[in-house]
Order: C-alpha cells, then sequence, then structure tokens
C-alpha cells in the first residue's frame, strides 16, 4: 500500500522543551477545536496529542472514532494551525495518519511490548518523513525499548524520539505506573542525541501529579513533556482522573517554564 505523504521533509520542532499536549482521545470536533485554541494561546505547544484508535485494558470501552477523528484534527489544524500528533499500532494506522497529513506519529506501550507490530509499522513508514516516538513498553525492559527505536532506525525514519511513561507495577501506589526514572536516563546515556519526553499524565495516572513529575522530568534533564489537557476532564472518555484542563495546564506550563524553579 502506497502512503500518502504530503510532508516531505518534516522535522520534529526542537523547541527545548518540546511540549506536546492535548487530549487522551479525540472525542468530537468541538472538543479538539476549543482545546487546539486554548493550546494554541499558550504558545508553548509545538503539537496536539489526540488518540483515535485506544488501546484499552478492558473490554467494552470506548475505543476511539478513527479515521472519522482524523477528519476532525485535519479541520482543527487547517482552522488554528496547530499541527496534529496521534498513536498508530499497526500498519493500517500509519497508512490512515498519513493520509489525513498527521504531523507527528506515536506508538503506545502495548505496541512497543509486541516487536511484530512494531516491525510492521516500520515497513509502513519507509520512505516516509514523518517523526515518530516511541513509548517505553509496559515492562521496565530497556532493551526491548531500544529495540522499537533501532527497528524505526533501521526502516530510515530519521527523527525518531521516546516518551517515558512508567513502568506497570503490581503495587506502583500512589502512581498509576511507576516512573523508574533511571530506565529512561539510561536510554538516553546510551543515545546521546536521542529527544526524550516524559508522559507525567500516564506515570500518574492523577492530574493532581502532573505538576510534580513534570518539574521531576525537566530537572533530570528531559527533552520535553507529553501532557494529557481536556476542556472537561470529568466527562473524559478515557484516562478522566488524570487529564487537566487548558488553566490548570497554562499554569504549570507557566509556571515551570516561566521560572528556573524544575526542581
Ligand atoms: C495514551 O497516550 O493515551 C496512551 C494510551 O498511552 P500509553 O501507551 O502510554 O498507555
Ligand atoms: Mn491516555
Amino acid at each position: 500500500m502506497k502512503c500518502n505523504d504530503s510532508r516531505e521533509g518534516s522535522k520534529i520542532r526542537r523547541q527545548q522543551p518540546l511540549i506536546i499536549a492535548g487530549p487522551c482521545s479525540a472525542e468530537s470536533p468541538q472538543q479538539l477545536l476549543s482545546v487546539a485554541n486554548e493550546l494554541k494561546r499558550n504558545g508553548k505547544v509545538s503539537y496536539m496529542r489526540a488518540g483515535v484508535w485506544k488501546p484499552r485494558t478492558t473490554p467494552n470501552s470506548f475505543e476511539g472514532y478513527g479515521s472519522e477523528a482524523l477528519e476532525w484534527l485535519k479541520e482543527v489544524r487547517q482552522e488554528t494551525g496547530m499541527p496534529f500528533a496521534t498513536e498508530v499500532a499497526n500498519e493500517k494506522h500509519v497508512y490512515e495518519a498519513l493520509k489525513f497529513g498527521a504531523d507527528l506519529l506515536w506508538i503506545g506501550a502495548r505496541t512497543v511490548s509486541n516487536p511484530f507490530a512494531v516491525q510492521e509499522i516500520a515497513v509502513a513508514l519507509r520512505g516516509v518523513h514523518v517523526p515518530v516516538l516511541v513509548k517505553n513498553p509496559l515492562s521496565p525492559d530497556l532493551k526491548l525499548w531500544e529495540g522499537a527505536i533501532n527497528r524505526l532506525r533501521l526502516a530510515g525514519v530519521n527523527e525518531v524520539g521516546a516518551v517515558h511513561r512508567g513502568f506497570t507495577m503490581m503495587n506502583s501506589s500512589p502512581f498509576r505506573n511507576f516512573p523508574m526514572w533511571e530506565v529512561a536516563l539510561q536510554l538516553k546515556a546510551n543515545n546521546p542525541e536521542l529527544m526524550v519526553l516524559s508522559d507525567p499524565s500516564h506515570i500518574s495516572g492523577n492530574s493532581a501529579y502532573i505538576e510534580i513529575l513534570s518539574r521531576r522530568a525537566l530537572s533530570l534533564g528531559f527533552n520535553g513533556l507529553m501532557i494529557e489537557v481536556h476542556p472537561n476532564p470529568q466527562i473524559a472518555l478515557s484516562d478522566a482522573k488524570q487529564q487537566i484542563t487548558p488553566n490548570q495546564f497554562n499554569s504549570i506550563i507557566n509556571s515551570i517554564l516561566n521560572k528556573d524553579n524544575t526542581d
């Protein structure tokens, strides 16, 4: 299958720190437009994130609006100028996301745990100039994480980054996922050129900890943050407890980035 790639030479935005923010899931055109306008006003956000295919743990949970939501994202980008990022878990997702002009793709923690799926995605991305972020696998397996990154590199994807989103443990309290910062820092040490972001939303599973985890990540030298932002988190169709409002996002980002107090 041929990719319709309209972003020849597309480069990951190199702002430091790189901020990606937006809802866990794309839920409606209005939701996306409202978040995009807020993020645009914030001025520090390089990409709006929104999942359209959701890898849910429990069957019969909301699994995303798929290609219909890609159309919304494309229209919202046209209207606001905000580039968008979405998650891909197989080759079909890659072709669809590229067809709608996604500006950045990420591979989620569950998919990164499966080398067959990563290989299929890497092959689908051959010759395509779109930045790709690789989340850590669910288990603290540095080699599996690096292996996924290298599969993309070997397929010729030259803009590859990583996202630290914590690791699944039986007892990860108070967080949803155990941070194990040292695993991500080792990845960074092994790959000094690699852009490594942190995702305080999926580490914490709790909106109350976004600020403290963001500060910690930046103080440890991470290159950016991916944060879930929803206009009304209480009614979010996925990850309701960890999403923050645009106002909360503005106040956290402004306080972190405007002052030299990242710890
Ligand atoms: C997400 O980013 O919404 C997501 C499902 O993340 P993860 O793969 O880190 O669980
Ligand atoms: Mn989520």
